[in-house]
């Protein structure tokens, strides 16, 4: 069987051979701990799905602590690490470490900006058995699509006192003289939010498609309008105009839902509508069921992935796929934990549960059902690591190793 490189159509999609190399970044801290427990999950499911048809073959970058013990301290990102990213089109990691103090950008962030992967995708959905602080945490199926590039992250900032703050607001003062406006303290420290329509609409894009690919019935864009309409406003008319655009015969607007069909969704489309951000959290612990994919800026879709991975149990269990047009990268939504490191501990299904929305976007739905079906039954037996044993009756608490081995027993009787 020789070993084939995942490519990427015009539309921004991998095409994929029966045996695909796949990159990976063991990670820091808990990294090693977690990527141990977590690859013969990934091998043994593939082998379970496919027989001896399709493998992976797996493919270690560096990155991190592991980059610096190679390439030397000043060097956690080596360019080789972002050319086979790009090269082998999908990659798995755990989590990396950003040194606290200033002069340090955080790797994940600078692998997202340098990859340009625009999308942040957090899936959330209840497993069966785990501990939730909600009464229905099962109503909870949503995907969050944030927008990864821009927003209050491109980290256009001020500090308060200096000299270039106070020239950034006397410019903004002349202009808001002569909008007859008050003007702003020259104290203040200052931050800018840029928010483009080619960077908000392709990432409605890829929510759309996502939505009309895997059976949802609605795309909600979360945005703060009503307070900043050149910013979270314009998202809003971007992503309705994406959807106007590209998917005329395929979506309907939530006003025309109620004009044209009395409500019912139209066989074959999908529903577009808009919510207020701080309306949105409420919704979700309401009415989570009425919502599906969620389009949302960079701020806004950080709180609310968080948020809404709390309610089905937290970020121990939410995976994460951080995805561009030319490549994808899976990830552990946690830090690196480093009280944990080495000790076999922690709760691997995050890495794992990103693994099965790997399968899943590079089309092994069977490997990706496989995983969920078999880590399913392994929480129903009470087989847990130490998070979710503290939080459970009746658990036997096992090691990271032991928990990732339990799976495998799993899937093979599956
Ligand atoms: P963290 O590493 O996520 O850990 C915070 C706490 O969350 C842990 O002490 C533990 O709680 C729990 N936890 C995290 N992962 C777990 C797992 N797999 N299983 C069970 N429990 C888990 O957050 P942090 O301490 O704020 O960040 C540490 C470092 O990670 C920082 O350097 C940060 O920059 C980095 N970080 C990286 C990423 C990333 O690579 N994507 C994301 C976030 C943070 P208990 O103590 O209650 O057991």
């Amino acid at each position: 069987m020789t070993e084939k490189i995942i490519t990427w159509d015009a539309r921004g999609e991998p095409v994929v051979p029966d045996n695909p190399i796949v990159s990976y970044i063991e990670g820091d801290g808990i990294g090693p701990d977690i990527w141990a427990a977590a690859r013969p999950v990934f091998d043994a499911a593939v082998s379970q799905a496919y027989s001896r048809k399709r493998r992976i073959i797996w493919h270690e970058l560096l990155a991190g602590e592991k980059a610096r013990n190679v390439y030397g301290s000043g060097n956690p990102l080596p360019e080789k690490t972002f050319e086979d990213i790009t090269r082998y089109g999908v990659a798995i990691k755990g989590p990396l470490s950003t040194p606290v103090g200033r002069g340090f950008r955080s790797l994940n962030v600078t692998l997202r900006q340098k990859l340009d992967l625009y999308a942040c995708v957090r899936p959330v959905r209840y497993i069966p058995g785990v501990p939730a602080p909600v009464a229905h945490p099962e109503r909870v199926n949503i995907t969050i699509f944030r927008e990864n590039t821009e927003d209050l992250y491109a980290g256009v900032e001020w500090e308060a006192g200096t000299e270039d703050a106070r020239a950034v607001l006397e410019f903004i003062n002349e202009k808001l003289k002569q909008a007859g406006r008050p003007g702003l303290s020259l104290e203040s420290g200052v931050g800018i939010k840029p928010m483009s329509e080619f960077n908000s609409r392709r990432l409605v894009r890829r929510a759309i498609q996502y939505a009309l690919e895997n059976g949802y019935e609605s795309v909600t864009l979360v945005h703060k309008g009503n307070i900043m309409k050149y910013t979270e406003g314009a998202f809003r008319d971007w992503g309705y105009g994406v959807a106007r655009d590209e998917f005329p015969a395929q979506t309907v607007t939530e006003a025309e839902l109620y004009e044209n069909f009395n409500g019912d969704i139209p066989k074959g489309r999908i529903v577009i509508k808009d919510r207020i951000a701080d309306s949105m959290f409420q919704q979700l612990l309401l009415r989570p069921e009425e919502y599906g994919v969620i389009a949302a800026p960079n701020l806004n879709g950080d709180y609310l992935s968080d948020a809404a991975a709390a309610q089905v149990g937290g970020l121990g269990m939410a995976p994460g796929a951080n995805i561009g047009d030319r490549c994808a990268l899976f990830e552990a939504t946690h830090g690196t934990a480093p009280k944990y490191a080495g000790l076999d501990k922690v709760n691997p299904s995050s890495l794992i549960l990103s693994g099965v929305e790997m399968f899943r976007f590079i089309g092994w739905v069977e490997v990706g059902d496989v995983i969920v079906q078999a880590l399913t039954r392994t929480i129903a037996q009470g087989t847990v690591t130490y998070d979710l044993a503290r939080q459970m009756e009746r658990a036997r608490e096992v090691k990271c190793s032991e928990f990732g081995a339990a799976i495998v027993e799993n899937i093979v009787k599956l």
